[in-house]
């Protein structure tokens, strides 16, 4: 069994599930009172969120390169970011390190592609939707075609990302606009939606949507548990 490497943080509300999620698939993978190996660097999300919004990039994949770095020294055989928006930061990333990189993107996309679906919504951070990072690699790498909400929609998911979820509240009223949103996808033609941010699977489930969701934090964790057996 590889050990995983996990950066997190961004936010914890999330790094629990994929602590949560990687462990319950390698004991059900495994059974008996087989869990995962895993170490996980945690950054201070308000440190990350501070450069995030003021477009300082550079020195927010300083600071994750210093995790992966740590990760790497610490024995970990890869590693596995667990946000989709700072996948912006890839490349700044494996730079620093020799371990492979498990990205969120490739793994949900190569679902999607194994669904046979083309056409497909995607709700993350103002940065994931909009950014060409996330949805250049779908389009570029896997063929997929894919929708944004509109740019008021677009907000309103920003603004629930960093004014509740990552905070732990997970209100109804909240849910109600997503799903009005998802649903405009659906109309628009979306076979499926990427719930792009780890977070939204806290708020959203499979039942809120008429079209199929691939739940990203889900999905990278299983595909982090695979790779760890392979
Ligand atoms: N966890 C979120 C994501 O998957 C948002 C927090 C962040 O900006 O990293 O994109």
């Amino acid at each position: 069994m590889k050990t995983i490497g996990l950066i997190g943080g961004m936010s914890w509300e999330s790094s629990i599930e994929y602590y949560r999620i990687i462990n319950e698939t390698t004991k059900a993978k495994l059974g008996g009172l087989h869990s995962a190996k895993s170490l996980m660097v945690t950054v201070d999300f308000a440190e990350i969120e501070k450069l995030q919004h003021e477009d300082r990039w550079d020195e927010a994949g300083q600071i994750l390169a210093k995790c992966a770095q740590d990760l790497e020294r610490g024995g970990a055989d890869f590693i596995v970011l667990c946000t989709n928006t700072m996948h912006k930061l890839t490349d700044q990333i494996t730079a620093n390190v020799k371990i492979p990189f498990l990205h969120i993107a490739d793994a949900t996309a190569e679902k999607i592609v194994a669904a046979g679906m083309k056409k497909i919504g995607l709700l993350g951070t103002r940065f994931t939707m909009e950014h060409d990072f996330y949805k250049g690699r779908l389009i570029q790498n896997f063929g997929l075609e894919v929708l944004v909400p509109g740019e008021a929609d677009r907000q309103i998911i920003h603004r629930v990302i960093f004014d509740e979820l990552v905070q732990g509240k997970i209100l109804d009223a909240s849910r109600a606009k997503f799903k009005r949103i998802m649903e405009s996808l659906a109309a628009q033609g979306a076979e499926g939606i990427i719930l792009g941010c780890t977070e939204i699977e806290l708020l959203v489930k499979q039942k809120d949507s008429r079209v199929p969701l691939f739940a990203t934090t889900s999905i990278h964790a299983i595909a982090a548990v695979e790779y760890a057996l392979k």
